[in-house]
């Protein structure tokens, strides 16, 4: 479905980016990745996406915190892979603490990284996009985009901007065939909610395990976790003709979280 077409995935090194990255691939795009991790790692994995689908796959370290680094990247894939066709806004970060103890430095980090990200890329790749009147941008949010919890202040400020960011770019483009939404997950099962439970099992002193179950009881009333798989289908088909008129949603994929 998606041959011919080129997509760049903001850290697709793990997680739900890597199940989206796994699933345009699957589609017969074209892929850039991005992210941080192990140099031999990304490579096997680039390296294995490209046996594995038959598809061009290129990586480009930017730094999703640096605007510069992201213009270029922007740069890097339309040399790369002739076009960007398809962005999707997904690197991100988390950060736990009251407001009062909460860093000034880890708020700029997040706000940059999870939101501010957002604005660049699709300023440095919508132009082309208009150029040839197709795109598609996907913002991974989360149901924190829609709803609040404690503890993360930076992380659900950046992530309802991004909400918000959405709306206007699917307005600025809603005459055209490019067309902006955002996902919503609740809890996936990444090395970014990893951390969470394994934080969680050392402050409550219990294992890992039961910390696992008590986070899904709290929040998420299906009790399992959504997968980057199923992130990665719902990414492919926002990029299908049948979703041409879904523009400016925040789609939740959150077990029945936001419903409450
Ligand atoms: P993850 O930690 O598994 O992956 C994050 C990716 O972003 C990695 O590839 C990492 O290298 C990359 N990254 C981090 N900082 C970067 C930077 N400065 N520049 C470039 N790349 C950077 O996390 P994940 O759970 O897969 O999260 C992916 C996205 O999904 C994030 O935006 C997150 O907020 C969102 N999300 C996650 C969940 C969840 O439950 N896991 C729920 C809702 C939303």
């Amino acid at each position: 479905m998606l041959k011919g077409k080129s997509a760049v995935v903001t850290g697709s090194t793990s997680g739900i980016g890597h199940g989206i990255a796994r699933a345009f691939a699957a589609q017969g795009a074209n892929l850039m990745l991005n992210g941080f991790g192990d140099a031999a790692e990304i490579e096997r994995l680039r390296a294995g996406l490209a046996a594995e689908f038959k598809v061009k796959v290129a990586f480009n370290g930017a730094d999703m915190s640096k605007p510069e680094q992201i213009r270029e990247m922007v740069a890097a894939a339309t040399r790369e892979l002739g076009a960007v066709d398809i962005l999707v806004n997904n690197a991100g970060i988390q950060h736990t603490a009251p407001v009062e103890e909460f860093p000034e430095e880890r708020w700029d980090a997040v706000i940059a990284i999870n939101l501010s990200s957002n604005f660049h890329a699709i300023k440095a790749a919508l132009p082309q996009m208009r150029q040839r009147n197709w795109g598609r941008i996907i913002n991974i949010a989360s149901v924190h985009g829609l709803v609040a919890s404690t503890q993360k202040i930076a992380y659900i400020a950046a992530k309802h901007g991004v909400v918000g960011l959405t709306k206007v770019i699917a307005l600025e483009t809603a005459q055209t065939r490019i067309t902006c939404n955002a996902i919503c997950p609740g809890w996936v099962l990444t090395p970014l909610v990893q951390k969470q439970i394994d934080a969680r099992a050392a402050k409550d002193g219990i294992a890992v395990e039961r910390a696992k179950t008590d986070l899904l009881a709290e929040k998420q009333p299906s009790r399992e976790f959504a997968t980057p798989e199923q992130i990665g289908a719902l990414a492919v088909f926002l990029c299908s003709e049948a979703a041409a008129q879904i523009r400016g949603a925040a789609l939740p994929i959150d077990g029945a979280w936001s419903a409450q």
